[in-house]
């Protein structure tokens, strides 16, 4: 019997039948990324418990088997399912979707990685919650958990989301349980409530890493604001757009934006409206700068768009005429839709599925409710960078991202995500048809093409996908080793996670 066969008959009579999955099309699904990949998964576990998931990496550990975590599975545009190295077994965690734990005057939910956004969303609404937790752009039947351990990026004043989180329950590659901050201390009350605990803080190396698996993870809440309003204003020119950044950033250190600030181009904002309009271009790609234009009508080169959030209607008032203020004279404000009482703000929490859209930019037939981008073939690639928050450095990041994909007949679909008053997310997504010859590879140099222009010019990658080529970033210091030497601590048979972030 093979290595394989022998934990496959350990891990049945670990998890019980049912939940050692090895049909082909189960299989072939979880090897399906949104741009091309050649790996492939054997089997798919599915644990239900902590002690299932250490029984699962006691079994990989003895028989050597490589397995690879997932949560919710939708890393979309990232990898999705697969894994870097081929070969790998997927424990997917999305059984293991209980809330544990939940404190309305505190702020804190404590959660497994099988709840989603929308799962968590729902049961605080049920509750009349005056609390939310922050959502993201994605998929609402994204994980939280492997969002977060992404790092990933949200909306609202928790928008950079590991930021927000402690208390980490993980699985290490030899079965060992640990818990980080306060938790790992008999009956600590301030477990959920302070992130360092004592000591060196370990949290940190569990995120964008391969050293275990997390089942559990304290998220701290945000109180809902009794003002809410959401503004959008349209920027007509580039050179507008560097200005205002810099007239905005004060306003984003000083408390007037405590809230995420969401800057798109036009091509961004455009396949999140409508489709590819193959019925003006003859069927042909790219689209042309003039019929961009025309398409985009009064929405501009940009659009700037934000929440301000504040305890009372006279404040509110006030902070948005002081954004009013900044936008003066490069900003056009955009009349918002009116959305009804009901209306939740995804600035308070509400995940919604309108986004994926932009993966079907490229498609010809329609996006289906609900979408699911690996499934329809959609092409997909984000390239993300952190850029220091001021007009110049976006203006040299972003002429980066405008130029290549165009070298690659692409449209440049670029977006700068303001997390804090210091730093932005630029954020490059490549939206093709997987179905039409040749587009998986020329999105694929474009991908490469681009990601290497970006860091020569000093623009790193601050979330990396499986083409992120980690190996040939370049490090001036022993961190590389340092970590080589973590992973070969922690998981000296390197069965866990190979190759992801460069472990
Ligand atoms: C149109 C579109 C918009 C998007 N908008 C956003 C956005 O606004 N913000 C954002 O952050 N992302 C966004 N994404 C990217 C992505 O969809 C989300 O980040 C999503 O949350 C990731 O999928 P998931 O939560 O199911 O994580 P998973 O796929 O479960 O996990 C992601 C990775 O984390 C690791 N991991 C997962 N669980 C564990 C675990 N328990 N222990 C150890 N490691 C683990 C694995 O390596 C896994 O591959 C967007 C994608 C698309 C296509």
């Amino acid at each position: 019997m093979s290595a394989l066969e022998t934990a496959l008959t350990e891990w049945r009579s670990a998890l019980g039948e049912e939940h050692v999955i090895t049909e082909p099309e189960a299989l072939a699904s979880a090897e399906t990324a949104t741009f091309a990949t050649t790996q492939r998964i054997p089997a798919i576990l599915r644990p239900s418990t902590t002690a299932e998931v250490q029984a699962c990496l006691r079994i990989a550990q003895a028989r050597r088997v490589p397995v690879y975590p997932v949560s919710g599975g939708r890393n979309w545009g990232y990898g999705s399912r697969v894994p870097p190295r081929d070969g790998c077994v997927l424990i997917e965690l999305a059984r293991m979707n209980r809330i544990l734990a939940y404190d309305e005057k505190l702020a804190y939910l404590t959660i497994e990685p099988g709840v989603t956004f929308r799962q968590a969303y729902t049961w605080l609404k049920e509750r009349n919650s005056p609390l939310f937790i922050t959502t993201i752009g994605g998929s609402p039947e994204g994980s939280l958990i492997g969002n977060a351990l992404e790092r990933g990026d949200g909306r609202g004043p928790h928008a950079d989301i590991f930021n927000y989180v402690c208390g980490l329950e993980v699985v290490l590659p030899n079965g060992e349980r640990i818990e980080t901050g306060m938790a790992r201390f008999p009956s600590a009350h301030a477990a959920p409530v302070f992130r360092w605990g004592l000591g060196p803080s370990l949290d940190g190396l569990f995120s964008q890493s391969a050293l275990g698996v997390v089942t559990r993870m304290t998220f701290w809440l945000v109180k809902k604001a009794p003002y809410l309003h959401e503004f959008a204003y349209a920027v007509k020119e580039d050179a507008h757009l560097w200005e205002l950044l810099d007239r905005l950033q004060p306003l984003a250190l000083d408390g007037t934006l405590r809230n995420s600030l969401f800057i798109w181009n036009d091509v961004k904002a455009l396949s999140i409206a409508r489709q590819f309009p193959f019925e003006h271009t003859g069927g042909r790609t790219p689209l042309p700068s003039f019929m961009l234009e025309q398409l985009r009508e009064e929405l501009g080169r940009w659009i700037i768009s934000g929440a301000i959030s504040a305890q009372d209607e006279e404040l509110g008032a006030l902070l948005q005429r002081r954004v009013g203020t900044a936008m003066e004279g490069l900003g056009h404000r955009l009349e918002m839709q009116d959305r009804g009482p009901d209306y939740e703000s995804a600035f308070q929490g509400r995940p919604s599925d309108g986004n994926l859209a932009m993966t079907y930019w490229r498609k010809k037939n329609p996006v289906p409710d609900p979408p699911h981008p690996d499934r329809d073939k959609c092409g997909f690639i984000w390239c993300s960078v952190a850029v220091p928050f001021t007009g110049e450095e976006a203006q040299a990041a972003s002429a980066i991202a405008t130029r290549v994909p165009r070298m690659f007949a692409l449209e440049p679909n670029v977006a700068l995500l303001a997390l804090s008053p210091r730093c932005m997310y630029l954020v490059v997504a490549l939206a093709f048809d997987r179905e039409v010859p040749g587009e998986d590879e020329r999105a694929m140099a474009c991908y490469q093409a681009l990601q290497r222009e970006l860091i020569q010019a000093g623009y790193y990658p601050m979330r990396l996908g499986l083409p992120g080529f980690p190996e040939e970033i370049p490090v001036q210091d022993d961190s590389r080793t340092l970590l080589k030497r973590l992973k070969e601590a922690v998981d000296p048979a390197g069965i866990f996670a190979p190759g992801r972030y460069g472990f």
